[in-house]
């Protein structure tokens, strides 16, 4: 059977398209992945979603959103897609010798933010340990707070966290910054930001909170520890694009999208979400782009014919 579209993905940008596709009767496949979601599953609150005033948990937010896919005729696999083939249509997308042919394909895997890989960073995930300022900074009223990183990502969190905090302490593994000068400027001005330099971290503090960092100097090879209520780490994404290396255009992994929408450089072929921007990473963004790619696959079908 050769569907019209098959989206994998299962993320806000995923499963928005999902809607989209379903209400506009295209029967679309979602492949979710065996861990369905995307990265609000490890977000607790989430006070920024339009539509929730008094906020949501994010698998909650997420268990909704996927009703409403299913609501209007999905149909779901909760499998891991393992190879893909592009290169001549109807389009393949295979979960191990399992085939799915499609006329489209929406791509909507997402990206994932670097950790530490610290002891206790998982362990801590959602109770003071954050990979997103923007989400989680206000969660954080009146606290002292460590972040590490040293790019723009970084230095435009630490400034960000000041509005909440009483201090930020930007812990950075050299004593120069990646960022740009705008930004570093900026972060180096700021009075509540104070510099960690030539130092990293080495295990995050608490039993069911956050408490503080243990850090060593790289320089003198001296441990200390930093009293804080919570760790932000921005030390940058890893879009999840690795099966389709080599098959779409790519720029620093990230999936290269046309100008204001969702089309790859494989007609037939869409991106959203966060696998295609590494700038807003917000599940509204990713929620608008998911719908924009399904209005541009149901365009795409109708220029076929369908
Ligand atoms: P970057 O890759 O630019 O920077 C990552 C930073 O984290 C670097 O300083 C790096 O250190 C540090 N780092 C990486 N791994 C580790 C580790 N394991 N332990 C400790 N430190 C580590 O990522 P960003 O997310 O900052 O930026 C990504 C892109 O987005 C860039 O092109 C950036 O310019 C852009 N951007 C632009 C913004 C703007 O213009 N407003 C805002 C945000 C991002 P080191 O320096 O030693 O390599």
């Amino acid at each position: 059977m050769i569907h019209n579209v098959i989206i994998i993905g299962s993320g806000p940008a995923g499963l928005t398209a999902a809607i989209y596709a379903a209400r506009a009767n295209l029967k679309p496949v979602l492949i979710e992945g065996y861990q369905s979601g995307g990265q609000l599953m490890i977000t607790t609150d989430v006070e920024n979603y339009p539509g929730f005033p008094k906020g949501v948990m994010g698998p909650e937010l997420m268990g909704l959103w996927r009703a409403q896919a299913a609501r209007f005729g999905t149909e779901i696999i909760s499998k891991d897609v393992t190879h893909v083939d592009f290169s001549k249509s109807p389009f393949e997308v295979f979960v191990g010798k399992d085939v799915w042919q499609a006329k489209t394909v929406i791509i909507a895997t997402g990206a994932q933010a670097k950790l530490l890989n610290l002891p206790n960073e998982m362990r801590l995930m959602g109770r003071g340990v954050s990979a997103c300022a923007t989400c989680d900074g206000a969660f954080f009223r009146g606290e002292k707070l460590a972040l590490v990183g040293g790019g723009d990502t970084a230095m435009e969190e630490a400034n960000f966290l000041t509005r909440f905090a009483t201090e930020v302490a930007v812990i950075h593994r050299r004593d120069t910054l990646k960022a740009s000068k705008i930004m570093r400027d900026r972060a180096l001005k700021n009075p509540k930001i104070k510099f960690v330099w030539d130092s990293v971290v080495e295990d995050v503090l608490g039993e069911n909170q956050v408490i503080g960092v243990k850090i060593k100097n790289l320089k003198t090879g001296q441990s200390s520890t930093l009293d804080c209520g919570g760790l932000f780490v921005a030390i940058g994404h890893q879009p999840n694009t690795q099966l389709f290396k080599d098959k779409l255009e790519m720029k620093n992994d990230y999936i290269i999208t046309k100008d204001k929408s969702s089309l790859t450089n494989v007609p037939g072929i869409f991106a959203c979400g966060d696998v295609q921007d590494h700038y807003y990473r917000q599940a509204v963004t990713a929620a608008g782009s998911g719908c924009m790619a399904a209005i541009d696959a149901e365009r795409y079908l109708e220029s076929l014919g369908h």
